[in-house]
């Protein structure tokens, strides 16, 4: 019987998108930490890996055949090319996680997330975090030394198209302070798992209320 503490709810979608160098990823990893109900989704890329990654948990490394025939077989939920590489989401975990009720994190960008948002709007719920300002920006990208200096370039030149696309997201968080970053990360997690859509055994649970 459906009691307030199995409510049944369908998982949701949460997308951080932002400029890189914005701390995304710590905030991703944080998360995924104190929150157990997130599983994160697991990215192909065509990319090398940066020697601090680990293959099969930040990204699996594929070849562009092995990525062109993921494509062609439909097995990506959504694709793009950031930075002259192809990035893309598996489907089928996603698809397992969401009926089990589990959360679902993705660090894509703003291309991937116009894409989930296409198919499964119900589900999605978007961040974009922008860094304190644009000198702490290009800190944090310098001091991520596992880049050369032509991919800082490369990313810094990125910065703005990638924070023009601020506007299309549901919230949008400043990362000054990490932890207080986090904090407002888990308010809207907290808040959107009580949106009335999300949580499909309410009715159930009603009329246990109603003699
Ligand atoms: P990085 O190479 O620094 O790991 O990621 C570069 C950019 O690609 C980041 O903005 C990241 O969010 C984005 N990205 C990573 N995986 C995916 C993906 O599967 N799809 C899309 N659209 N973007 C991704």
């Amino acid at each position: 019987m459906t009691n307030v503490t199995n409510i049944k709810r369908r998982g949701m979608m949460l997308v951080l998108s932002s400029p890189s160098g914005a701390g995304k990823t710590t905030l991703a990893k944080r998360l995924l930490e104190t929150d157990r109900n997130f599983t994160m989704s697991v990215s192909v890329t065509t990319r090398a890996r940066r020697p601090s990654e680990v293959e099969g948990q930040d990204y699996l490394f594929i070849t562009p055949a092995q990525f062109g025939e993921k494509v062609k077989r439909g097995e990506l939920l959504e694709h793009a090319t950031v930075f002259g590489h192809s990035y893309g989401t598996p489907r089928a975990p996603v698809d397992a996680a969401l009926a089990q009720g589990h959360d679902i994190l993705f660090d894509i960008d703003w291309q991937g997330t116009q894409q989930l948002k296409e198919k499964a709007r119900e589900d999605v719920v978007s961040i974009f975090i922008l860094p304190p300002s644009r000198g702490e920006l290009e800190r944090r990208l310098h001091s991520r030394a596992q880049d050369t200096a032509e991919i800082v370039r490369q990313r810094m030149a990125k910065a703005n198209d990638e924070l023009s696309h601020w506007a299309e997201y549901d919230y949008v968080v400043v990362n000054d302070d990490m932890a207080v970053a986090d904090a407002k990360i888990a308010h809207i997690v907290e808040a959107e798992r009580h949106k009335r859509a999300r949580q499909t055994g309410l009715s159930e649970f009603v009329r246990t209320l109603m003699t």
